[in-house]
Parts: C-alpha cells; sequence; structure tokens
C-alpha cells in the first residue's frame, strides 16, 4: 500500500471507529471491525478467548514481542463538533483509544510488507476494557502473550503537538487504588450525643487528618494523592446514625509508596475509630500497579522515534492509572504519549485526537516491533526498512 493510501485507510478507519464508540466489554461492534479488516489485509488473526478484543500475529518462529491497543469508549456525550463524531447516544471516544486501534492496525499493515524479513513475531493485541480496568489483565489470564520479549504501547496525548512523542523511563503513570471506609458508632438521639458514638463527627476528624496521610509521610519530592470522592452518613436532622461510609482513592507512582498510604491510611482509620469509641471497616481494592517504564527499552524506543523524526519530549506524568502496567510486571514494556494535537484533554467531552498523528504512530510502532525483533535476535541495528 502505497503512503497515500495507507494515510487515508487509516483515516477512514479512525474516523469509522470513532463514531462507533462502545464501553469496556461490550466492544463487539468495534471488535467485528477490527477482524474484519485484519482479515481484509490477510493478518493471521488469534484466537483470544474473550468475549470482545482480537489478536493477531505477523512473522515466523523467532522472539515475540507484542503491541497494544486498548479499543474501548467512555460513557460521556461527544461535544466535539466532528462531523465523525459519536453516533452512539451518551458514549464517546474520549480517550483515543479508536486512534489507538486504528494505529496499531496501520503498523500491522506495514509490518506484514515486510513479514518474510522480519526475524521473529509480532503480536497485536487489540484490547478490551483499559477504562472499566481488566482487560489488560484478562488478555495476560489467556497466556497469549507468554514468551513476549518485550511490549510496546502509545497512547494519545493532548498534551503534545502532532510529532512529538512524549517518552521516560520509569514510573509515568500511577498505581490506582480504591478504598471504602465504613465507620461504626452507636445511633442515638440527636440531642444526647453522651448516649452514642458520633460517626459523622468521627468521619470529619477522619477525613481532615487522612490530608497529613502524604504531607507527613511521603518524600515531598515524590508524586502521591489520597482524596475521600464520597461521604454518606445519615437520613434526617435529630438523628446520629449508626454508621458512616467514605469512598475514595490512593495514587502512587513507586511499590514502596503505595505500600506506605495503604498502611498508613488503614492505621489512621482505625486509630481515629478507637479514639472516638468506634471501629472502622476498610474495604482496600487494589488497582494497576504504577505504568513504570523498563530504561533499556525506553532508550531504545527513544531512538528509534528520532529516527523517525519525532520530536522527543519528557513524558506528561500522570497520577491517571493505566492497565498497560499489568503487562509490565511481567514483560519489558513501554508506554509512549503520542501528541495528537493540543485539545480539551482526555476524558472531555470535547477531546480531540488529530488523525494526522495516524500514519507517524503506525510507522513508529511498525519499527518499534521490528528493531525489537532485531534486538531480540541479536542484531541491534535490524530496522526492516521501517
Ligand atoms: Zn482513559
Ligand atoms: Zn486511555
Amino acid at each position: 500500500m502505497d503512503e497515500g493510501a495507507l494515510k487515508s485507510f487509516l483515516e477512514e478507519t479512525f474516523a469509522w471507529l470513532h463514531s462507533h464508540p462502545e464501553l469496556s466489554y461490550e466492544e463487539h461492534e468495534t471488535t467485528a471491525k477490527l477482524k474484519e479488516l485484519l482479515t481484509d489485509k490477510h493478518i493471521t488473526l488469534l484466537g483470544l478467548p474473550l468475549a470482545t478484543g482480537a489478536a493477531a500475529e505477523i512473522g515466523r518462529s523467532g522472539p515475540l514481542v507484542a503491541l497494544r491497543a486498548d479499543i474501548d469508549g467512555l460513557p460521556i456525550t461527544e461535544a466535539s463538533g466532528l462531523p465523525y463524531a459519536s453516533q452512539n447516544r451518551g458514549r464517546m471516544h474520549a480517550c483515543g483509544h479508536d486512534f489507538h486501534a486504528a494505529a496499531l492496525l496501520g503498523a500491522a499493515i506495514l509490518l506484514k510488507e515486510h513479514e518474510a524479513d522480519l526475524p521473529g513475531r509480532v503480536r497485536l493485541i487489540f484490547q478490551p476494557a483499559e477504562e472499566n480496568p481488566g482487560g489488560a489483565r484478562k488478555v495476560l489470564e489467556t497466556g497469549i502473550l507468554k514468551g513476549a520479549g518485550a511490549i510496546f504501547a502509545l497512547h494519545t496525548s493532548p498534551l503534545l503537538p502532532v510529532g512529538t512523542l512524549g517518552l521516560s523511563p520509569g514510573p509515568v503513570m500511577a498505581a490506582v487504588d480504591r478504598f471504602v471506609i465504613r465507620f461504626r458508632g452507636q445511633g442515638c438521639h440527636a440531642a444526647h450525643p453522651d448516649r452514642g458514638v458520633d460517626v459523622i463527627t468521627l468521619a470529619a476528624h477522619f477525613i481532615s487528618a487522612l490530608q497529613t496521610l502524604v504531607s507527613r509521610n511521603c518524600d515531598p519530592f515524590a508524586a502521591n494523592l489520597v482524596s475521600i470522592t464520597r461521604v454518606s452518613a445519615g437520613n434526617t436532622w435529630n438523628v446520629l446514625p449508626e454508621t458512616a461510609e467514605l469512598e475514595g482513592t490512593a495514587r502512587s507512582m513507586t511499590k514502596e509508596d503505595r505500600r506506605l498510604i495503604r498502611d498508613r491510611l488503614h492505621a489512621l482509620a482505625q486509630g481515629e475509630a478507637a479514639a472516638f469509641g468506634g471501629e472502622a471497616l476498610i474495604d482496600w481494592q487494589a488497582g494497576p500497579p504504577p505504568t513504570t517504564n523498563d530504561a533499556g527499552w525506553t532508550d531504545f524506543a527513544l531512538a528509534v522515534a528520532r529516527r523517525q523524526g519525532f520530536a522527543l519530549q519528557d513524558a506528561p506524568k500522570s497520577l491517571a492509572g493505566e492497565d498497560f502496567a499489568y503487562y509490565q510486571e511481567q514483560f519489558p514494556g513501554v508506554f509512549a504519549s503520542i501528541g495528537t494535537g493540543l485539545s480539551a484533554p482526555n476524558h472531555s467531552p470535547e477531546f480531540i485526537a488529530d488523525p494526522a498523528a495516524l500514519l507517524p504512530g503506525a510507522r513508529l510502532l511498525a519499527a518499534l516491533a521490528a528493531g525489537a525483533l532485531g534486538k531480540l535476535a541479536g542484531d541491534s541495528v535490524y530496522t526492516a526498512g521501517l
């Protein structure tokens, strides 16, 4: 496919995906479309025993490298004003996962053209359910990535202009934990607080104290965060309730800080509860670990991107999470931010990814995969001409 044809194909595919967003685990139409396009391009589909998502492979025997795109949209009503805006009411590709899928398809087409020369195999993962996290773990549980020597993914960035790549070694996105705390006291008449244990006052003290957790326990140069996002207690004006429920999230960039925050939060909740004569029940739900780029493969990816003409910047770090981190727990991986033009942030109804970044993104993914195969096969200057 010549460059002009590939560019148009990617733009058309992206526009179709953008106008047909589906939520996590509901990506049936998206999956069918991707499988149809991969088959059209004679790319070998692999069985992926999941209800949505797809996997494909290019190459022959030898080392294995993986490329991953997520494919789900968000429950947002689009307000981008694009001619190819969402046709699915209340659903939007507001995180650019449509861009990721289209760029990965482009990489597949480019790699297919060089298949006979590849010194190994590239496995393409179109992953469901990144936003409602768990998709990456489900893919890993299938065993489809067994033996991968490296894994790469791009993510759209509305903070970077087209032609720019944001990439740094080490942690770039946060570990995401969720917690629910239930304070139990003793309900009583509002006029006789002495006869009960007031969980509302207890919860208020805890919420204030919690805001010292990061500032008094973590290195001030590290990025950590704890937020209470829901408080629920009581149902009338003259009764002190029996229980108060709090929900929130903790974000951290290292395993050590993650453990510290979890342990200190437990100690603080139990300590405050004991001080007030109540008790605390804590349900801690661990999400993805920090997205952490392998230093060696990051150097490699930066060199490939430079050769492809990308302007390089440090990764735009965030305390949002990314389930790509689950892959990085098992394989060395690189998660890079590709500039898709300045726009409203990811998850905004006005988010836009500029299709001009599609072809460079596809080329970069293909070159990363081919170069990584070369590196794993002992030929560190192999590029497959990509
Ligand atoms: Zn997102
Ligand atoms: Zn995303």
